[in-house]
């Protein structure tokens, strides 16, 4: 259901604290030579990264059963994310969201989504193996690309196995688009 005018301001709210959080900490991590990735390409409307949106929690979020209800509860009742499952190995929730539209692919509050979705596929980049979706016409390249090439080269590695290395190693950049 689209967002009323209550959910937008208190998404609006979120989002700002959160950025202010996110920014921090992205820049504390640009110090230690963080994301290792660049992101490339762009978005085509496929719809994947909304078909159940995900959350990692901190230890805390994980363990305390009321921080847990309340954040749970926000995310249902502000965001549109009803939880569907849990996955305990990675500390993960996992959503169905309210405002996705799986037969036209749309988000029915675009303007409104919180910041998890427009960061994504952005914070994929700080991961060690970005896993993005076969779908997703975005893709990452290490951002030491030239100088890992040039060390695999000199080391010996050529052909067929250069290439697989490259893929591997998210070493490889997209095809220019025709002009
Ligand atoms: S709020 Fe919108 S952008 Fe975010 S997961 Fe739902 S449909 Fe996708
Ligand atoms: S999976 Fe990638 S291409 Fe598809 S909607 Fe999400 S960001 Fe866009």
């Amino acid at each position: 259901m689209r967002d009323g005018l209550v959910r937008v301001v208190l998404k609006a709210v979120a989002r700002s604290l959160g950025a202010f959080e996110l920014g921090v900490t992205r820049w504390w991590l640009s110090r230690r030579g963080d994301p290792r990735y660049r992101l490339t390409g762009s978005c085509n409307g496929c719809g994947k990264c909304c078909e159940q949106p995900s959350i990692q929690a901190g230890v805390l979020l994980w363990r305390l059963p009321m921080l847990r209800a309340a954040t749970l509860w926000w995310q249902r009742v502000v965001n549109g994310f009803e939880l569907v499952e849990t996955d305990p190995r990675f500390r993960l929730f996992v959503f169905r969201c309210s405002h996705y539209d799986p037969v036209t692919k749309r988000c029915d509050s675009y303007e409104s989504r919180p910041l998890m979705c427009r960061d994504y596929p952005m914070n994929l980049t700080f991961e060690a193996v970005p896993p993005l979706f076969p779908e997703c016409s975005h893709g990452v390249v290490d951002r030491n690309a030239a100088q890992l090439r040039a060390a695999l080269i000199a080391a010996g590695v050529e052909g067929e196995k250069l290439k697989e290395a490259e893929a591997r190693l998210f070493l490889t950049e997209p095809p220019k688009d025709p002009p």
